[in-house]
Order: structure tokens, then sequence, then C-alpha cells
């Protein structure tokens, strides 16, 4: 097993990692820029490394990061989610270096990392995908005719996306060249590369993902799906699992359907693959995540397999302690993303001071976090404050629990998607499990929560107002 791995993260997902090393006794080393240095996960690795420059670039520079694993003795690296997680150079930088990267082969991640080649594997082993164009669509003339005898609305997507960027969805002639040349200048500025394609666009369907597990020895497992349908500008919000409209059947079939495109790339250690379902059942295969996912944390709580644990020993060249039919989905589970941001004014991102802190607790109830009272929350990454997952036996007991938790959730002097969420659980139609990815389109009524602005947070908003005007 490792001596010591170096997390290559920050925030919730580097303290889940640490976490996981504790309960496995190996050491690990945190690395952090200047405006992180008050991270949690610092304090709570056993050695940390200032890594710059800036807020964001020491997180990237692999070459850094890999001097530093053998400087300080550590066996493994771990990437975390987001970062340097998917890129395959780095992958391969680690095994050149004799440092395990903890992911899939460098090959893996650079097939899964170009959705056009992605979606070709998926067809020439048998799985369904969104009907599409082949290529990257280079000229409006091409574009133009697979909208024309595919019919509108259709969705551009870059082949290199993540994270709902370079997506556009278009539903005429009209629109068609100006979002071609939104979406690619979107992807180049994000990804370093500008190729799109076109998929015919789904009409509300639910966002289904199988985890996947596998290992150096050929055993491939999955630990059933979730189903994250609740999402704002194509990223997610809320994640459940099981879903709620799957028939044994179809997860059996779609499980299969996961695996047979894990086992077509080689692929080993915990990945993803996300499909769409439609109004009719019909599902199709959109892309694999090759790494720990942000909602990784439900299917923990319905089949008691502890993923980073398993990516670890995987990583250390184990096999899968247990077989695909000792996996058993127990009761439901869902994850809220308390996020810093204002959801009544487009989700816009806010920074500040956490006045007040108190996470809820008691049965079922779950807290990844990566803050505390007087944490300043950085203006330099994405705003995901912690992660909220509850359990209950059935479906409406742990919507009633989360409900409760977030209720019971303290955390003050910023605007976050607390009572957001806590109003989309007291919604009917999230209630009775009817939901799909146009959920927040179609029900607007969840935008009128109330703040809970308690006195405090007036005055110090005011006075933080007051020493702005004043320029002090
Ligand atoms: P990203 O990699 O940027 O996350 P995905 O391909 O995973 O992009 O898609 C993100 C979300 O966009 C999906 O969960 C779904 O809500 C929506 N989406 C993607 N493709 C389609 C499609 N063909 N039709 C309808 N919705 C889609």
């Amino acid at each position: 097993m490792f001596k010591k791995i170096l997390v290559a993260n920050r925030g919730e997902i580097a303290m889940r990692i640490i976490r996981a090393c504790r309960e496995l006794n190996i050491a690990t080393a945190a690395i952090y820029s200047e405006a992180d240095s008050t991270g949690i996960y610092v304090k709570k690795a056993d050695e940390s490394y200032l890594v710059g420059p800036g807020p964001v670039k020491g997180f990237l520079d692999g070459q850094q990061i890999v001097d530093l694993a053998k400087r300080i003795g550590a066996d493994a690296i771990h990437p975390g989610y987001g970062f340097l997680s998917e890129n395959a150079g780095f992958a391969h930088l680690c095994q050149a270096s004799g440092i395990t990267f903890i992911g899939p082969s460098p090959q893996a991640i650079h097939l899964m990392g170009d959705k056009i080649q992605a979606r070709n594997l998926a067809k020439q082993v048998g799985v369904p995908i969104v009907p599409g164009t082949e290529q990257a669509v280079t000229s409006a003339d091409e574009a133009l005719a697979f909208c024309r005898s595919a019919g509108y609305p259709v969705m551009i997507k870059a082949s290199a996306g993540g994270g709902g960027r370079g997506l556009r969805v278009v539903r005429s002639d009209q629109e068609l060249s100006a979002s071609m040349d939104t979406a690619s200048r979107e992807a180049q500025a994000a990804f370093g590369d500008g190729s799109v394609f076109i998929e015919k666009y789904i009409d509300r369907p639910h966002h289904i993902e199988f985890q996947i597990l596998a290992d150096r020895q050929g055993n491939i497992i999955h630990l059933g799906e979730r189903d994250c349908s609740i999402q704002r500008r194509h990223q997610k919000l809320i994640e459940i699992a099981p879903s709620l409209v799957l028939t044994p059947e179809l997860r059996k079939e779609m499980g299969e359907a996961a695996t047979t495109i894990a086992r077509a790339v080689d692929y080993d250690n915990a990945g993803t693959v996300e499909f769409l379902l439609d109004q009719q059942g019909r599902y199709y295969f959109i892309e694999m995540n090759p790494r720990i996912q942000v909602e990784h944390t439900v299917t923990e709580q319905i089949t008691a397999v502890d993923i980073v644990r398993a990516q670890i020993t995987i990583a250390a060249g184990r096999p899968i302690e247990f077989k695909q039919s000792d996996v058993t989905l127990q009761g439901h589970a869902i994850q809220c993303r308390i996020n810093a941001e204002d959801p009544r004014n487009n989700f816009r991102p806010v920074t500040g001071k956490i006045t007040a802190y108190l996470s809820p607790g008691g049965i079922g109830v779950r807290i990844d976090g990566a803050v505390y009272k007087d944490y300043d929350v950085p203006p330099y990454y994405d705003g995901l404050l912690a992660k909220l997952t509850v359990r209950g036996r059935t479906w409406e007991e742990t919507v009633s629990r989360m409900h409760r938790s977030l209720e019971e959730f303290v955390l003050r002097g910023l605007k976050t998607t607390i009572p957001f969420m806590e109003k989309i659980m007291e919604e009917p139609d999230f209630r009775a499990g009817r939901f799909d990815t146009s959920y927040l389109e179609t029900h607007p009524d969840v935008f009128n929560y109330d703040e809970h602005i308690e006195p405090e947070d007036l005055v110090l908003a005011i006075s933080a107002s007051i020493a702005a005007y004043e320029g002090l």
C-alpha cells in the first residue's frame, strides 16, 4: 500500500481524500495557494505545501506537483476532480516519474476527454448514443445539412467540453451559425480546443449516470445509478440515488451498457458513464468522466462502498473487494450542493466571510464540507462550500430529512443555495419524484423563497457597504 499520497486538489474533495487516507493509514500531503492557506484541508493533512504562483496556477502545474511528490517521498497523487484530474498528460507524467496517478490510464483519459471519440466508441460496442454528427462540424453547410435532416431543436456541444461550457441549444436555421461560433469560441477559451459537434436535443430527459469501479485484474462492476436531473445551465445542483424512474430491468441493461463501455477502453479505477433517458424510456450514452465526481456521496450512502478508498486500493494494484452480486442498493439518498451563490440572481457567485456555521446532524445526515466560522470564501475557485447528503428508507422520508437538515443548517454571512434547496424540498412535484432536466425552468416558484436574513447579517451587510462606499 502507498505510504504517502499527495492530494493535488483543494476544498471539500481534498478533505474527502484525506479522510479516506486516514482510514487506510496513509500519510497525506496537501498543496495550497496563498489565497487558500486558511482551508480546513490544509490543516488536516499531515503536511502541506504552498504552491504558486497565484491562486490557481499551482494546482495546474503538473511538473511542479510531480517534483514536489518526489521531493517529499509521496508515492501516489490523487487528483480529485477538476484541475489536473482529466489531464492525460499529467497522468502520463506521473507514470513516467514512477509516481502512481490515482485514476485510469492516460490512454483512457485521453479517449474519454474527447466526446466525439467517446460517442464513436460507444456506437462501436453497441451502446445507443444521441443521434448526432459523427465528426466535428467545421462548416455552416454541414451543420445545416445535419439539422435539416434531424430536425430542430439540436444541441451544439464542444468535443472537449465539461461543466456545461460550450453547450448551446438551437431551435432554428437562423440561430445556427451564430450559436456554432459562440460554442466554439467558448470551448476554445475554456479547453484550448474549439471543435464542436451537433446532437439532437432530447426533450425533457433525465440525466442518469452509472458509477463504475474497475480494477487492474479485469473486474468491472457498477454501483448503480444517480439521477442528476436537477440542473442549472446544464450543471448539476441536486443528485439522487437510486433513480426513481428506472425499472430493475432497465437498471441492469444500462449498468451493463456502462460496464461494456468501460471494458472497451480497458478502464481501471472509478469512473462515471453518463446517459440521457428520454420520456419514452430510451437511453443514450453522452459521455464518460474518468475521475471521482462531486455527487459520488449519494452512491456511497446507498451501497456502503467507500469509492475513494476503492480508488486508492485499486491504484495500489489490489482487486475490488466485492463482486457485482454483492452490491445492493438500500434506501434513498439525496445530495444538495451548498454553493456560495445567489440563485435569484442567475446563480451569481458570491464571496464573503462566514459569520456563523453550524452543520446539521442526526440520523442519516452526512456533510462533506470545507468551511467553518470566520472562513473567508475566496473568489478564485468554484463556490462549493459543503455537500449535504442525507439517506432514508423511503423517498418521502429522505426528502423530509433533507428539508429538516437544510432548516437546521446555519451558514451565515453570505448568500448560499440553502433557502432555495429548502423550497425545492417543499415543492409538490419534487416531493412526488416528478422531475427531469427542465425542472427549474418549469418550476419558477422555487425561486420565491424566504432568504432567512438574521438581524446580525443585516448589520454586517450594511457596514460592509458603508465601508465600500467610503473606500475604507
Ligand atoms: P458537460 O460535459 O458540459 O457536463 P454533458 O454532455 O454531460 O455536458 O451534458 C450536460 C447536460 O446537458 C446534461 O445533463 C443534460 O441536461 C444536457 N444535455 C446534454 N446533451 C443533451 C441533449 N442531446 N439533449 C438534451 N439535453 C442535453
